[in-house]
């Protein structure tokens, strides 16, 4: 069967980043990722014989017009669709214009959306025939073979599809059975690797999945939905081949290493820094941590293994804030954790949120300024009710919410307030962090350091532009 997989077109001018849990805009990591999950779609999909076309239309900066004319020569029978929360209207008119040139064609969602919004999301929208619940690779492979072969879909886990006038939701997927060392490498060779670089060094990067899932309880966070509860960590010898796929075919050297923590179980981070060293594999990576599962050896070896950056789930430097957000975690463990980073020469990078329940002016200013005293780079974002969290719960009970609009849910604007802090608060104790932590001397000339070409410099210029406030 032909298939047409589709990372849609930006929305509201905004280039968004559609990976699970990570529903932002380019802009807010001065760096464009590659469609992951769109890439083992495609690879899941040829090793079955279907024949496959990869667009990723904010890489190739393609609208939905140009993105007609692709499908119009390629006459797929099916197209796979990638979502996320705040671009969702721009997806579902790129499903509609897809719908309307051709009404016989049959859309897959997969995504956070459907993931969140189960059956609701085919009510919402009728141009959409199937959608994904959860972690996609399996569930489109079965769904699609089922169609090749005239098989009825209502077996599928994970599944949503229509039955004449009927939405019908089948079951869960059970995660714990999907063995991610089972899926072929992504298929990088649909895309075009040059558009994914890293803004300092204009550089090729790419994603790398290294374990999916997280037990952790944060009540904001919605990463356990999509990619369930336990980390299922793929084998290191997949990783690293992977890895040496990415060197010695694509000529790529810089990695996100993804994944929803990459110390979560110690001994695994260390093997594959291991591998990374005794095979001398030359490479630069980054990834991310929560604070309580970092040891000095481990860090050593990441530092020796490549590691040039450590992203910290810090989100508050207030025990009574992290407590109700049942980060599990101590402010003690934090300081820890950032002081251990350095000790083993990684730049840090700290994750805040503002205007989780608890949150006050100053609590969010003690994050600030830990953030300005402590971590080398920083991401401030602003708390989103997003549907199925506990966050979500509190906030409706408490009538908190006052913008409903998915389009904002994008972490850069509040939609919410909390019992301290208006939403207008939140947003602007948030640019405020911005400002203070990257308009400082010492912050501007370590930026304009790193800049080594012109095009880093615009990407940097976008970065700055991201970091000005907007009204709402
Ligand atoms: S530890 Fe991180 S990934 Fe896990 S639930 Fe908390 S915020 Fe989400």
């Amino acid at each position: 069967m032909k298939v047409l997989v589709v990372n849609p077109p930006a929305f509201n001018k905004k280039d968004f980043i559609r990976e699970g849990r990570c529903m932002q805009t380019k802009s807010s990591w001065a760096a464009l990722w590659m469609p992951l999950s769109l890439c083992y779609i495609a690879a899941v999909l040829r090793k079955d014989g279907h024949e496959i076309k990869l667009v990723d239309c904010i890489a190739e900066k393609i609208e939905n017009n140009g993105l007609l004319e692709i499908f119009k020569n390629f006459k797929p029978a099916l197209v796979v669709l990638n979502t996320a929360i705040p671009s969702i209207a721009g997806d579902m008119n790129t499903a509609l214009a897809l719908k309307n040139s051709d009404p016989g064609i049959k859309i897959t969602i997969v995504g956070m959306f459907p993931t969140i919004l189960e059956g609701e999301c085919l009510k919402q929208f009728k141009q959409v025939d199937y959608a994904i619940m959860d972690e996609p690779e399996w569930a489109v492979a079965h769904l699609i073979n089922a169609i090749n072969e005239k098989n009825s879909p209502e077996h599928i886990k994970g599944l949503i599809f229509r039955k004449d006038d009927e939405i019908i939701v089948n079951e869960r997927q059970n995660l714990s059975e999907n063995n991610i060392d089972d899926l072929p490498f992504p298929a990088r060779d649909l895309l075009n690797n040059n558009a994914y670089i890293l803004p300092t060094n204009g550089k090729k990067f790419t994603l790398l999945s290294v374990g999916r899932g997280c037990s952790g309880n944060c009540i904001f966070c919605i990463a356990n939905v999509y990619y369930g509860r336990s980390f299922r960590k793929r084998s290191a010898e997949n990783v690293i081949s992977e890895i040496e796929e990415c060197v010695n075919k694509y000529d790529i050297q810089n990695f996100l290493f993804w994944g929803e923590s990459f110390t979560t179980d110690s001994k695994y981070g260390e093997k594959i820094c291991d591998e990374i060293i005794s095979r001398n594999i030359k490479i630069a990576w980054s990834t991310t941590s929560r604070v309580d599962t970092l040891n000095q050896n481990l860090l050593e070896k990441m530092k020796k293994a490549g590691c040039i950056l450590l992203g910290l789930g810090i989100e508050s430097y207030d025990q009574g804030v992290l407590n109700i957000a049942r980060k599990g975690i101590t402010v003690e463990q934090i300081d820890r954790a950032v002081s251990m980073v350095r000790k083993a020469g990684i730049n840090s990078m700290g994750h805040f949120v503002f205007g989780l329940p608890g949150d006050t002016k100053e609590t969010a200013f003690k994050s600030i300024n830990f953030a300005c005293n402590s971590v080398d780079f920083a991401q401030f974002y602003c708390a989103i009710p997003y549907p199925k969290t506990e966050l979500e719960i509190i906030a409706k009970e408490q009538k908190w919410i006052y913008d409903y609009n998915y389009s904002q849910f994008d972490l850069t604007t509040s939609v919410m307030r909390n019992e301290a802090l208006s939403a207008k608060e939140i947003k602007k104790i948030r640019d405020f962090a911005y400002r203070k932590f990257y308009f400082r001397p010492k912050m501007l000339i370590k930026t304009l350091r790193e800049v080594r070409s012109l095009k880093s410099f615009f990407s940097i210029l976008n970065f700055i532009s991201w970091i000005k406030p907007r009204n709402h």
